[in-house]
């Protein structure tokens, strides 16, 4: 049983329709038209390729149904100092040398005066970024060139098209709203949903996607809230679309604010927007004017007030019931991670989902999954704080506070480590890794005092050398890509906003 049909019920609707047996899993979703979803959601990160792949997709299909574009990564404006910016892109920075990480040698140039270029530019996609190009990646990409891509679009549409979908497999859709939870007497176990039409509907396992209510996690199962809001203040919204405009661009912009920042996603039908801000340092009022005040475009309609808490669910799955998406947890969207975070929790769910002769709950299982759950919500939690706590923004209240606050021991360890020796943290599994973390602590203006010891096994002239080799390679291999808008209307047909205005 699901409840709840925004993003994270579709998602796990969808993809219990492709893996699971339909005579061994029966899929009911409830969702309440009366309630609505939240709406917003609208720029991933590279991990939703692997997820339409599971789905077997058609990607230019896709993209036509939910107004999509391509994302190379994301612009930041103005984070660390007021007129600066930097790229976190989807890709790699140089490459290992002797099995030594490429940080430490462009590092090592910079200490001892060999003036390497600005890192970034050993970036294909932070170069590509900076043309507004695009294109795909070639299957037989080297690590010095490699780079991946998402997608933004359209969350209603992204819904809606995943309800067609699953629906078209088997899933089960009804339409009402849960106004009762009944559990289990003796086991404690979430039994049954009775709906306001007086319908009563039993099931085995529970999956909580009803959004910010937690109607079965939090509300019924009272399963607790773990409250971030000290690390990361910001608790308000105002979202509005706009006219599409002639930046094009192959990635999200986000631009820090006095009281938060303001995103911007190109669709191809028009441009998502919205600021994130901590009401405690900017009012609503405020905000919503700024917001209006920097759009690119006409506004499509009245701006829309979300309100959060960053934090999480002590347990994500608990008895006979996972929460996925909101119900689970938020994390503000600065690194697009909300549908990655649902769609993690929904392999992690299927891979461990008990059998239907155990009937729902199983202890074992349910612990597995916290522990893979905490960890990823911890290492995002590190990383977005590190956009905020590295900041010059001097004598702004929200700014300065960030600034000084005690940060979690884990991130605490990873920037002496860092400053120490320009290590980085690097995973096998999950996000964020060592490509993500160079961008954002280089881009703050992170500089180590020291490099690997490695780096210095290569001759200093070797290394002046190979560093200009790398730097013109990774030039060649951006070339002659195509303008963002040429791809988008070739791949998905339609018309490049340049030839629309001419015409
Ligand atoms: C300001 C903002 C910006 C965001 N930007 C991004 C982004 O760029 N990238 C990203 O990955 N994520 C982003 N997110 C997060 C993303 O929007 C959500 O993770 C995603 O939409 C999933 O939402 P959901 O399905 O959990 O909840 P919702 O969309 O709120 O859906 C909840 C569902 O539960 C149903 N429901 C609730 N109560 C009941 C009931 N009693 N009976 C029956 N049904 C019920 C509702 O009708 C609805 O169908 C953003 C979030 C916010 C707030």
């Amino acid at each position: 049983m699901i409840v709840g049909g925004g993003s994270a019920g579709w998602m796990c609707a969808a993809a219990c329709a492709q893996v699971l047996h339909p005579e061994r899993y029966a899929v009911t979703l409830i969702e309440s038209d009366e309630i609505g979803t939240v709406g917003v959601g609208e720029a991933t990160l590279p991990a939703l390729r692997d997820f339409n792949e599971l789905l077997g997709l058609n990607e230019a299909d896709f993209m036509r149904e939910t107004q999509g574009t391509f994302k190379l990564g994301i612009e930041f404006r103005g984070w660390d100092l007021p007129n600066e910016n930097y790229v976190h892109p989807f890709g790699s920075f140089g490459e290992l040398w002797g099995g030594v990480e490429f940080q430490h040698f462009w590092l090592r140039a910079r200490q001892q005066g060999l003036a390497p270029p600005p890192f970034e530019e050993f970036s294909v996609a932070v170069r590509a970024c900076r043309r507004n190009a695009f294109d795909f990646p070639s299957a037989t990409t080297v690590h010095s060139t490699f780079y991946g891509y998402a997608y933004h679009f359209d969350a209603t549409l992204y819904a809606d098209f995943l309800r067609r979908w699953a629906t078209a497999r088997g899933i089960t859709r009804v339409e009402g709203q849960v106004v009762d939870v009944a559990l289990d007497g003796a086991s404690g176990d979430i039994q049954s949903l009775t709906l306001k039409s007086g319908q009563r509907i039993e099931g085995d396992f529970f999956v909580d996607c009803s959004g910010f209510r937690a109607l079965l996690l939090g509300q019924k199962l009272q399963v607790p809230w773990e409250d971030w809001g000290h690390w990361l203040p910001c608790d308000r919204a105002w979202a509005v679309p706009c006219e599409r405009s002639a930046d094009f661009t192959p990635y999200t912009r986000s631009t820090a604010q006095p009281g938060g920042w303001i995103w911007r996603i190109p669709l191809q039908h028009r441009t998502g927007n919205g600021h994130v801000f901590a009401s405690k340092y900017v009012s609503e009022d405020q905000a919503r004017a700024n917001l209006l005040g920097q759009l690119d475009g006409r506004a499509q309609g009245e701006p829309r007030l979300l309100k959060f808490r960053a934090g999480r669910r002590a347990q994500a799955w608990s008895r006979n019931c996972v929460a996925l998406g909101l119900a689970s947890g938020f994390l503000e969207p600065l690194e697009s991670t909300s549908l990655f975070l649902i769609q993690k929790a929904i392999q992690d769910m299927l891979r461990l989902l008990p059998s239907p002769e155990a009937r729902g709950a199983d202890e074992r299982l349910a612990r597995e999954f916290n522990r893979l759950s905490d960890s990823l919500y911890e290492r995002i939690r590190d990383f977005l704080i590190l956009h905020y706590t590295a900041n010059r923004r001097f004598g702004e209240p929200l700014w300065d506070h960030v600034r000084d606050y005690e940060l979690p021991a884990s991130l605490q360890h990873k920037l002496r480590l860092f400053d120490a020796r320009g290590h980085v943290p690097y995973y096998k599994d999950g996000f964020f890794s060592r490509d993500s973390w160079l961008a954002v602590l280089f881009g703050q203006g992170l500089m180590p005092a020291g490099y690997d010891r490695l780096a210095d096994f290569m001759p200093r002239d070797l290394l002046d050398a190979r560093m200009r080799e790398l730097h013109a390679r990774v030039a060649a291999h951006l070339g002659s890509m195509p303008a963002h808008t040429d791809v988008i209307a070739s791949y998905c047909g339609v018309a490049p906003l340049r030839k629309q205005a001419a015409s």
